[in-house]
């Protein structure tokens, strides 16, 4: 597995949310009010069984209460951090219905699987062989999850990855304040210790290695290839240096260094949650003037509130209800031209003015890869989406999918429960239960 360069820029980021240390951990786990039918468990797409790992945490069994997590989620380590917990599990615990600080369940987890993680503890060992071999196409959070599952069940996995680095966006793409590269990098690590499974990077599927190829060598395929490149934003001067996709630039800075030294305003067009990492990042990367160009309200916005509250304390300015239309410059970005938007979203007639930039990015969402698919008769796609059952079966038998590719970009918990919940499903498949 490829290493990461140690002086990655995103390593001036502080982790915004510190450890417990065991005594805090103690004490907020006592806090849990271990609720029968816990709406915390509901609001979690994997169904970690929260109040019993708290609990576990709360009577001194921390390995017993990693077990917990790692058992409905084998990427627990990288969620406890990058899940929006806000609007998931600690948004759902009844203690916001007392006006009480709700129980901080993502801490209590980074707890348990961190310490797993230092003692060494894997929990898992690979099934007795089938001699049934399933290829997963994809490293990332659906990809891995649905590989260890299926390891357990004693099928060979061979994984097929276009890229050098291995996790997925949870590598390249999640913002450095909630977890760094590298961790990410040795959760991988982690997940394949359970052995038999083989990861081919570099190679891209159909590129590489054809479908007809991949079905000829595997009993099943597993579709878990995430989004496409950034979209862009067609105007005059869409070529200009110093436009960038916003994933792009992220996945840079998180893998390498970035030289920033000349930019004195930057500019992120967009008002998602890509958007939001992109200006929190720039300003701590230590852009001077970072703007927010977005073309509707604040309460319009597709980002988190939560983020966006956190971004707001950081110093990120934005420009609302802004269209950019056209790109100013020589060879390289000056300026974005932008009209006003009204409240039914329409332009403004003459309302164009220039909001100075020497680096754009462009969090205006990531292409679909659909297409991908096209030579594999009986798999369909809407609007780029691969279409599946609840169990993820494509409409070609032994096809399966999970992850961005399937649901259009979620979070990293859905990629990890569609992934498992497709080893389950072509589990029963090869052995003759579905
Ligand atoms: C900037 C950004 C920040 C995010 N922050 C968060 C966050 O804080 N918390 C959170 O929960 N979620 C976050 N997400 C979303 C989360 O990262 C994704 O939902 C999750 O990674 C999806 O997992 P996946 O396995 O479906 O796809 P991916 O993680 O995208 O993995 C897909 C893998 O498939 C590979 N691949 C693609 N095409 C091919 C091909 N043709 N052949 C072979 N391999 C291929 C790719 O190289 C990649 O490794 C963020 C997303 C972005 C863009
Ligand atoms: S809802 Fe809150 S208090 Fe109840 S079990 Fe979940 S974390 Fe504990």
């Amino acid at each position: 597995m490829s290493k990461l360069p140690p002086d990655r820029a995103e390593g001036v980021f502080v982790d915004f949310k510190p450890a417990y240390t065991p005594a805090q951990a103690v004490v907020e786990a006592n806090r849990c009010l271990f609720c029968y039918d816990a709406p915390c468990i509901k609001a979690c797409p994997t169904s970690i069984d929260i109040p019993q790992f708290i609990r576990k945490i709360a009577t001194g069994n921390v390995e017993g209460s990693a077990r917990t997590i790692f058992d409905s989620n084998i990427l627990g380590m990288s969620c406890a951090r990058v899940c929006p917990v806000e609007v998931l599990c600690v948004g759902d615990c009844v203690y916001n219905e007392m006006g009480v600080p709700p129980i901080q369940i993502g801490k209590l987890q980074r707890y348990s699987t961190d310490a797993a993680y230092e003692a060494g503890w894997t929990f898992y060992e690979a099934g007795e062989s089938t001699g049934k071999s399933v290829a997963v196409v994809g490293a990332g959070p659906a990809g891995l999850a649905v590989a260890h599952r299926l390891r357990r069940f004693g099928h060979a996995v061979t994984i097929y990855d276009k890229r050098s680095v291995v996790g997925g966006l949870n590598t390249t793409g999640v913002a450095p304040y909630k977890m760094k590269a590298d961790r990410s990098v040795d959760e991988v690590e982690w997940v394949l210790g359970i052995g038999g499974i083989d990861l081919k990077l570099g190679v891209s599927v159909p590129g590489d290695v054809s479908w007809a190829e991949l079905e000829d060598q595997h009993d099943a395929v597993f579709l878990g290839f995430g989004l496409g490149p950034d979209s862009v934003l067609d105007a005059p001067g869409a070529d200009l240096d110093g436009i960038e996709g916003a994933v792009a630039f992220i996945e840079r800075f998180k893998l390498g260094g970035v030289d920033l030294s000349s930019i004195r305003n930057a500019v992120v067009i967009g008002g998602g949650n890509t958007a939001i990492d992109a200006v929190r990042e720039l300003v701590g990367l230590g852009v001077q003037n970072v703007k927010m160009i977005y073309r509707g309200t604040e309460s319009r916005m597709s980002g988190y509130a939560h983020e966006w509250k956190a971004a707001k304390q950081e110093g990120v300015r934005v420009v609302w209800q802004a269209q950019p239309v056209a790109y100013q410059g020589e060879g390289h970005v000056t300026a974005v031209t932008c009209v006003r938007m009204d409240d039914a979203k329409q332009p403004i007639p003459g309302s164009e003015h220039d909001i100075a930039a020497d680096l754009v990015l462009l969090a205006v969402g990531q292409a679909k890869l659909g297409e991908l698919v096209a030579g594999l008769d009986g798999v369909e796609t809407q609007w780029g989406r691969i279409v599946t059952d609840d169990d993820g079966a494509t409409g070609r038998a032994g096809v399966w999918a999970g992850g961005d590719c399937r649901n259009g970009g979620k979070e990293v918990v859905n990629g990890v429960a569609e992934g498992r919940d497709a080893a389950e499903a072509i589990h029963a498949y090869l052995t003759g239960g579905a």
